[in-house]
């Protein structure tokens, strides 16, 4: 039973950070189009210069050189995966990013953490 209490929280911990980061750092609530719709988002369409806005998604991000933490090897893979997804438009990006990068991606990493925790558990029960 404790087992499965652990799997559980190992699963949905990282969705309640994340919920809860959102939720924390959410200063306003704000009103962007995203493919030409309005959606309700944390963040603000309009351009700022300390920060990222939903204006860099839209046409593209000035502040780039103070990224420093998705340049690199991060920043090239998570391209590879956004041109793998079939960009084709914009509701098949957004249901293969969710499909993919919200639901697979991480059911597979939740997968290898218990074959891992079950094969350390084995191992401590044979030695
Ligand atoms: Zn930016």
């Amino acid at each position: 039973m404790r087992k499965w209490i652990l799997y559980f929280a190992l699963l949905t911990s990282p969705f309640l950070l994340m919920v809860v980061v959102n939720q924390a750092t959410k200063t306003k609530a704000y009103t962007v189009h995203v493919f030409g719709e309005k959606v309700s988002a944390l963040n603000t369409d309009d351009s700022l210069p300390s920060q990222c806005t939903w204006d860099c998604h839209t046409n593209g991000c000035s502040h780039r050189d103070q990224n420093v933490i998705s340049l690199g090897p991060i920043d090239t893979l998570r391209s590879m995966i956004i041109e793998s997804l079939g960009v084709s438009n914009g509701d098949t990006y957004q249901t293969m990013n969710i499909l993919v990068l919200v639901i697979l991606w991480p059911l597979l990493m939740f997968g290898l953490v218990v074959a891992n925790i079950e094969l350390f558990r084995n191992r401590k029960k044979n030695a």
